[in-house]
């Protein structure tokens, strides 16, 4: 735990630079220290040796250096990785490694807990408690990078930011780690190789596409009826479908970048004809496509997977109306680490 120093990674370089002038000294050090942070990953003033001695007692007497810290790695049989992930103030986190043939993605959280409450989601019982500071995003990924180096081989490739939170209800730090990720000082790698889920927030997609982000959408839509919606993620009755449709073609007027819907067919909750008709309705607002995610059990009476009948039924609406759809299979099921299972139960 530490003390009331204020921690340095929340200084952006300008505002390092301006430290550095502010007690005498050349403001390019701001760019030495920025560097060591994030290019270099140190955890010490002490590791800072183009810096004098004096430079690193003055910056360890006023920061700290705040770090995550990989506790516990779980090894899925399917190469799935999932970690868990301690922050300075010892809360926990999850992040997910998933390698397929020729990718390594990174599902990394932005909160701990979630300020949203779907039924469905295990996340959603630990209620918020606090936003991840934009490091603390960026750590998990280094993380993943390294791991995917070291079982893999190869580099990290993707990122999706579909772990534990809400990313749309932490906008600021999810958009500062992205750019961390993005510029060359930190990872340097491609936007487009990131995506973001959101559980639809309409004004804060809205922000998305003012702010003219570079990375992907994807809405965790899980029915286009506004009571059937609302009925498994009840923050739906205040952001309606209605308002999320217009936030969306809003989002791709603005980026022309396609939207992906994420959606679980439930047994009685969202597999029947008007369920098909009306996502087949909603996916005529703009271009996008569906990904039909399979149920992860998290000991909910209410929810169970739908028989394959009624995933064929949307399949096949889907595709007569020329919506390109999917069906992702989960991984890293056997360590609870599949999309909505991550709640820290070690
Ligand atoms: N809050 C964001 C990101 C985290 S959830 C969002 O909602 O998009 C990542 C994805 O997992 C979402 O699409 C979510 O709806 C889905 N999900 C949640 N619980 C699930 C479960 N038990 N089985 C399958 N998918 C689930």
């Amino acid at each position: 735990m530490n003390s009331n120093k204020k921690d340095i990674r929340s200084l952006s370089k300008q505002e390092l630079r301006t430290f550095f002038e502010s007690i005498g000294d050349k403001s390019f050090r701001g760019n030495q220290v920025y560097e060591w942070l994030w290019t270099k990953g140190a955890h010490t003033f002490e590791a800072m040796t183009n810096l004098s001695l004096e430079t690193r007692k003055h910056l360890e007497d006023n920061f700290v250096i705040n770090h995550i810290q990989v506790d516990q790695i779980q090894k899925s049989a399917d190469g799935t990785i999932k970690n868990a992930v301690r922050l300075h103030d010892n809360l926990i986190v999850e992040s997910v490694l998933i390698p397929t043939k020729n990718r390594t993605t990174a599902c990394v959280s932005s909160q701990v807990g979630c300020s949203l409450d779907c039924k469905f989601c295990a996340t959603a019982k630990l209620k918020r408690m606090r936003n991840l500071n934009p490091d603390e995003i960026y750590d998990q990924i280094v993380a993943i990078d390294r791991e995917s180096r070291l079982y893999f081989d190869r580099p990290l490739s993707n990122i999706v930011f579909m772990g534990m939170g809400e990313p749309l209800m932490n906008y600021k730090n999810v958009m500062a780690s992205i750019d961390k990720i993005t510029s060359p000082e930190g990872l340097g790698m491609s936007p487009k190789r990131i995506t973001l889920s959101t559980s639809g927030v309409p004004k804060m997609i809205k922000k998305l596409a003012d702010d003219k982000v570079k990375f992907k959408l994807a809405v965790s839509l899980h029915s286009a009826i506004q009571e059937t919606r609302k009925s498994i993620m009840p923050f739906a009755e205040s952001f309606t479908l209605v308002d999320l449709k217009e936030a969306l073609q809003y989002w791709y007027q603005n980026t022309k970048s396609k939207v992906s819907y994420e959606y679980v067919v439930w047994k009685g909750i969202n597999d029947k004809r008007e369920d098909i008709d009306a996502l087949v309705d909603f996916c005529g607002y703009l271009p996008c496509k569906v990904n039909l995610i399979e149920y992860n059990p998290i000991g909910e009476d209410q929810f169970h997977q739908a028989d394959s009948k009624a995933l064929d039924a949307y399949i096949s609406a889907l595709e007569k109306n020329r919506i390109p759809v999917t069906v992702r299979r989960s991984r890293g099921k056997d360590i609870d680490a599949a999309c909505g299972q991550l709640a820290n139960k070690q």
